[in-house]
Parts: C-alpha cells; structure tokens; sequence
C-alpha cells in the first residue's frame, strides 16, 4: 500500500529537494505519495498573516490556530465548527475515525486513487516542537506501518497550543515531536528528518532488509552499533581489527557485541540505563 504524507509549511518549496534524494527512490517504487501545502493558501487576510503576538506578552509570534484549522480541516476531510451546529466531537469527522474509517464504503485495498486512499486511510497528524518528547527509531518504526501522516511545520514561537488539543479532542491520533535538544528556526527540517527515519522503513525501500535489522537504537536491546570497515586490512598503517578477519562467525559475533556494549556506555549511557537484566547475555554481564 502507499504512504500517504500531506506537509503543511509556509515554505513549502522547502521540500523540494525531497524528490532529489531517498525520498524520491520511494515514491518511483509507488511506496509513497507526498503532497506539499503553503499554509498560507488558507488566509483570509491581504497580508496572507499566518502569524500574531503572544497572549501574555513576550518576543516573537505565533503563529495563528484559526489558519492551521481551516487548512487541517480540508486535509483531513473534516467539517469545521462553522459548518455543523453541534461542538467539536469525534461525530464531527467525516469517515476518517479510526472507528469508522475501515467501515467506509472503499476499504483500503479497495482503494484505486490517492484521493480515496486519502479518504479511508487513518491519519495521524504531527507536529514538530522542540519542546516535545523525542522522537526516536521506536517512533519511526510505529510510524512506518501508518497509512496517512500529516505533518505541521511550525515556524516562529511555534504554533498556538490549542491547535494540537483540538484535534486530539476530535478523536484524532495527534504526535508532538522534537528531534533533538536544539532550536531551529521551522520545523521544515525536523519533519525532513522523520519522514527520512519512516520511509526507510517501509517494506521494499531498502534493496537488504537486513541492512535495517541490524542498526544503532535498533532490535530488542538498543545500543549504539560496532563500528564498521571495510577492504583493504591495512590501510595508511591502520589495521581492521583481526578478528573481522578470523572467518569465526561467532568469534566476530562476541567481537561485535562487546563493541557496542563498551561504546554505548561510553557515548551513550542513558541507552545502558535503559536496557533490562533479560537484554544481557551471560558474557554481556561479565564485561
Ligand atoms: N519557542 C519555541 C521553544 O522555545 O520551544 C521554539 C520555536 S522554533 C523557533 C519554531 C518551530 O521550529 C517549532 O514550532 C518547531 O516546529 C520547529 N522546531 C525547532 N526546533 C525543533 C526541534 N528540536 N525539534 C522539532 N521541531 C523543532
């Protein structure tokens, strides 16, 4: 099935350059079909104004829930408030709850146009925010079984609260993000970012699964990876650890896992922290 990803910006010639990498690779092989919003095309407003100052004062804008409501509503198929008399409820939305969206008269397989895979596919709406919780390989992994992502880039002070509130009261599956612990001016680069770490994923992107199995953050325990080489042995008067060399699998196996062990606690102890009694082996425990 396709992946369907909807990004709102007001730059959303940002995402241009998507079509030129990886992300380009996944949609020729039909896993992936991106549509890219200007924020701006939902402004009532001369100035196109998606931006205004804070309630309680301070520096900067942010930017307006009225704007992002009439653009999220038309991506999601949703009747705004102005269009029903009853309030915001999960009755509002138009055969895209995750209750009645399997129900709807075209199943997903059934599904022969984006248009009504975008009709019947549960959306999960995201927002970048550097003050959310991290998204991590476990975020991605969850992400990539989705059938339809909706990306929010915020810009200035970031995007008025209620915005993300509303939508989860209105039953949706609704995800803050932050990618790491730094500011950046937009989230245009952050959603680049997770779309990159989701779309790897999707079944038939990588020409080696395995080459996905066995990565850093990955698998049951996940610890940073055992650093890698290739030919030639010696190199600059730099040798490949010999036993890469042995042909003794679980010798290079046992190499290979203490490696990661002592580089994960050196760079990365939070991630050892992490790891129960039962990810341990016996050796593992001995190191
Ligand atoms: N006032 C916000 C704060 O201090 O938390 C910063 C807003 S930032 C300048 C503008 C937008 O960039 C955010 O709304 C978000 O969409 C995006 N952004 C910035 N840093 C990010 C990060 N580390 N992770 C995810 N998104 C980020």
């Amino acid at each position: 099935a396709t992946m369907l990803i909807d990004i709102v910006s007001v730059f959303p010639e940002y995402f241009d350059v998507v079509g030129l990498s990886l992300m380009g690779k996944a949609r020729d092989k039909g896993l992936l079909s991106i549509t890219t919003h200007n924020l701006r095309d939902w402004t009532h407003d001369v100035h196109h104004s998606v931006d205004d100052t804070p309630v309680g004062g301070g520096a900067g804008m942010v930017m307006k829930p009225e704007v992002w409501a009439d653009c999220l509503d038309d991506l999601l198929n949703l009747t705004g408030p102005d269009d029903s008399d009853a309030s915001p409820s999960a009755e509002d939305i138009n055969g895209t709850t995750p209750s009645s969206a399997p129900s709807s008269a075209a199943s997903p397989s059934s599904a022969t146009s984006t248009a009504e895979a975008r009709a019947t596919a549960t959306p999960i709406l995201i927002f970048p925010n550097p003050s959310a919780p991290l998204f991590t390989q476990s975020e991605a992994t969850r992400l990539s079984h989705a059938g339809h992502l909706v990306f929010g880039c915020g810009r200035y002070e970031g995007y008025d609260a209620r915005v993300p509130e509303y939508y989860r009261g209105r039953g949706l599956d609704v995800r803050e993000y932050s990618i790491g612990d730094y500011v950046l001016n937009g989230g245009e680069v952050a959603v680049a970012v997770m779309m990159e770490a989701i779309v790897r994923l999707l079944p038939g992107f990588m020409g080696n699964p395995e080459s996905i199995v066995e990565e850093s953050y990955t698998g049951r325990d996940p610890l940073l990876e055992h650093r890698q080489y290739t030919r030639p042995a010696l190199w600059r008067g730099l040798e490949v650890p010999p036993v890469l060399l042995s042909g003794d699998h679980g010798r290079v196996d046992r190499y290979r896992r203490d490696e990661a062990l002592s580089r994960t606690s050196r760079i990365r102890p939070d991630l050892i922290e992490r790891l129960t009694c039962a990810d341990l082996d016996k050796k593992d425990r001995a190191t």
